[in-house]
């Protein structure tokens, strides 16, 4: 018999839908032309991209020729960061960014600061929050760029991205934001918001991985990083991955239309859990802002044990979920996001992220309840430092 799977990992990625699937499936079989060649097969690519650029152009308020498909929510980092900074060079090398951005974001920044770049990360506070005034303070005559990504991926806190949008305009200075967790769960607009740049990936709202977007606001100047051929407005070269270029639209379309019933599902999900954590299990502490978050994701911290063996212990009754981003774990040190809140290393190690999706329901989440807290009272009961703990407190 096949063991039961709850997944609580949406942060990490998704499952593609069946009606994403859908879309996606004649682009393998039948429509496999080449988009730029002229013949039928070829030109019922070509259209079924740019009918996807006008779709994703529409659920983020922007226009289709400002929409650039790329690789991965990685990639479009990338584009956004290297190629803003290459192609203002000569104004200056000042880059701000935030001291709780994902990897895909500070490796770039990262190697620039090796190619003689400045980069500025500016802290957050305890609940993961940047504020837009130091942005402010931190802008300089030779700033190309400020770099803030929307939401995070392990806190799950909502930054104030129209603000510190603002804020890079008074001074004329680009602005990039990372969207990747933010798309399919919160709204976006990149005119309202004021963004310059916004990347988004198609794996974390139920399309395809190795799927992502980079929204290039009209006028604003970046470099090119993949030459070659003239795809994407001869901005990004490869033949187009077209079953990937539909799936990411229709699926980022399924989203938008679903986004209130979305985030209402996903919330009262997460207050569930929530609830039901704080009511059982002693010892604990929500990471991230409590109101400005994803709906879906949920971030606690157990005193006195290990996130790596609260997973393995979950996964051994079919829970998946997280100690810290997926792209960083493997890793043993603590999350850099858990630090930059102010967590001391004991609290950043017993960290659980627990991130929420449409398939999810409540019974689902009164069994992880139960499963953590005789998880969490095993694991004290093996804590050397939990029995230190208890035996000051008798
Ligand atoms: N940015 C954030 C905030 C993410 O959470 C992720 C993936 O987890 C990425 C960027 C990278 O996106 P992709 O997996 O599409 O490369």
């Amino acid at each position: 018999m096949q063991k039961r799977v709850i997944y609580f990992d949406h942060a990490a990625t998704t499952y593609v839908k069946p009606e994403v699937l859908d879309a996606m499936l004649p682009y393998f079989t039948q429509e496999y032309g080449n988009a730029s060649s002229v013949y039928s097969i070829g030109r019922s690519n070509r259209k079924a991209i740019e009918d996807a650029r006008e779709t994703v152009a529409k659920c983020i308020g922007a226009m289709p020729n400002e929409i650039y498909f790329t690789g991965s929510g990685t990639e479009a980092d990338n584009w956004a960061i290297k190629g803003a900074a290459l192609a203002h060079r000569n104004k200056g090398k000042h880059i701000i960014t935030s001291s709780i951005e994902h990897p895909a974001v500070l490796a770039p920044c990262e190697f620039l600061q090796k190619q003689g770049y400045d980069i500025t990360y500016i802290p957050v506070d305890q609940d993961g929050l940047v504020n837009p005034a130091d942005v402010d303070k931190a802008i300089r005559p030779d700033t190309i760029l400020v770099t803030i990504m929307m939401a995070n991926n392990e806190i799950g806190t909502i930054q104030p991205i129209k603000e510190i949008a603002q804020v890079c305009k008074k001074h004329g200075v680009l602005f990039h934001t990372d969207a990747v967790q933010a798309a399919g769960n919160i709204p976006i607009d990149v005119k309202d918001l004021g963004v310059d740049l916004l990347s988004v990936s198609g794996h974390k709202f139920y399309g395809p991985k190795g799927t992502g977007a980079l929204y290039i606001r009209k006028g604003v100047k970046i470099e090119s990083l993949i030459h070659g051929g003239h795809q994407e407005r001869n901005r990004r070269a490869g033949t187009e991955n077209v079953p990937g270029i539909v799936g990411f639209a229709k699926a980022l379309e399924l989203a938008t239309q679903n986004l209130d019933a979305h985030y209402e599902k996903l919330y009262k999900l997460r207050e569930r859990a929530l609830e039901g954590i704080f009511e059982k299990i002693p010892h604990v502490r929500l990471n991230g802002h409590r109101e400005k978050r994803l709906p879906g994701n949920l971030n606690v911290s157990f005193s006195f044990v290990e996130g790596e063996s609260i997973l393995l212990m979950l996964d051994m009754k079919g829970i998946k979920a997280s100690s810290g981003s997926a792209c960083t774990s493997g890793s043993l040190d603590p999350s850099h996001i858990l630090l930059a809140i102010g967590l001391p290393h004991e609290l950043a190690h017993g960290s659980l992220r627990l991130t929420f999706g449409e398939s999810n329901t409540e019974e689902e989440v009164d069994y992880l309840v139960d499963c953590l807290a005789e998880i969490i009272d095993k694991l004290r009961r093996m804590s050397p430092l939990y029995e230190d703990f208890i035996k000051g407190e008798c």
